[in-house]
């Protein structure tokens, strides 16, 4: 028996290089290259070598979660949109569901890809909108909001650009609890400036309620990284998170004057060590809306979500003004 010829190292390894380096070109486009020059750069001086690492990372890290096709990741969008509560046509779910995408690492604990939807504004002084929904499991008629909303904007030319993450905890959603498979809530686990010192103290405080509990650290969850990321890489002017049963719209921004919307009023609850609200508000001055539905019967209302949409914009619009202004 014939054996083949094992090839030398020395042949080997510089078309390995070879071969990385020429996918690195063919990943990146010039604009990302440029920028990885200068990261690059900066790194020489000790500062940002962690930034460095994960945008190679990123950038070589395929666009479709390992082991999943696009068309898996599309799959499961289909079959999250029709387990929403309230009647949607399939058609449109498909429509949406074709253009959803997945940014690298987006994973819940349990390997579910989280994936988002984006529509981007062609208007002159849009604003950036980050919405997203289910991050506590057990508010069904949330996910109804974001997918009525991905929905509509498929059909117009929105005045904002929005990225939609409508399951923001889906191993909490397939159990049908407010916290992810770790048994953590998601909307305490932020790395809020005092986590360390009062998440675990002031959950403690308030009688130690699994379901809300914050987890051993901040960050500690991978759906909270994944948001974290969302934040760092669409830079969002706004946020809006959409939960029930609660029946109010609450503000974590600057005082300002607000639109009425029937039967939602607003207020501001105040924020928790750990919470969306805490760390992009008064950690990070991106103002965060709170949509709390009442429930099931807000789900007869399409026109309603409309609505929900136009002054979460105008909102948007506004709140961003106040704290530019600020800034001046
Ligand atoms: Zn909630």
């Amino acid at each position: 028996m014939q054996h083949k010829p094992t090839p030398s190292p020395l042949v080997v390894l510089p078309l390995a290089y070879l071969v990385s380096v020429m996918l690195l070109i063919w990943t990146l486009g010039p604009k990302e290259l440029k920028e990885l020059k200068e990261l690059k750069e900066l790194s020489e001086q000790g500062e940002v070598l962690e930034d460095v690492v994960s945008y190679e990372e990123e950038a070589l890290v395929p666009l479709w979660p390992e082991g999943m096709t696009q068309e898996q990741v599309i799959e499961l969008c289909i079959e999250n949109m029709r387990r929403i509560p309230g009647r949607f046509p399939r058609q449109e779910i498909e429509e949406l569901c074709s253009k959803v995408q997945w940014l690298s690492g987006c994973m819940s604990e349990e390997s579910v890809p989280i994936y988002h939807y984006e529509k981007l504004s062609e208007q002159e002084g849009a604003k950036r909108i980050f919405a997203l929904a289910l991050i506590h499991g057990d508010e069904h008629p949330a996910g109804a909001v974001a997918r009525a909303w991905m929905s509509r904007l498929e059909r117009i030319q929105p005045r904002n650009s929005w990225r939609v993450v409508p399951v923001a905890n889906p191993d909490g959603w397939a159990r049908g609890t407010r916290t992810n498979a770790r048994g953590v809530d998601i909307n305490r686990n932020f790395p809020t400036d005092d986590w360390e010192q009062t998440a675990l103290k002031a959950w403690q405080e308030r009688g130690s309620q699994p379901r809300r509990y914050p987890g051993p650290s901040g960050a500690s969850e991978s759906e909270t990284r994944c948001l974290m990321h969302h934040f760092r890489e669409f830079q969002p002017d706004f946020i809006v998170s959409v939960h029930t049963p609660l029946g109010v719209l609450d503000f974590d921004g600057p005082p300002m004057s607000f639109p009425h919307v029937d039967r939602l009023p607003w207020i501001s609850l105040g924020h928790f060590p750990g919470s969306l609200g805490r760390f992009m508000w008064r950690d990070h001055d991106v103002p965060v809306l709170t949509i709390e539905l009442k429930g099931q019967p807000e789900l007869d209302s399409l026109a309603k979500f409309d609505q929900l949409q136009d002054i979460s914009g105008a909102v948007a619009i506004q709140a961003n003004e106040i704290v530019r202004r600020a800034e001046d």
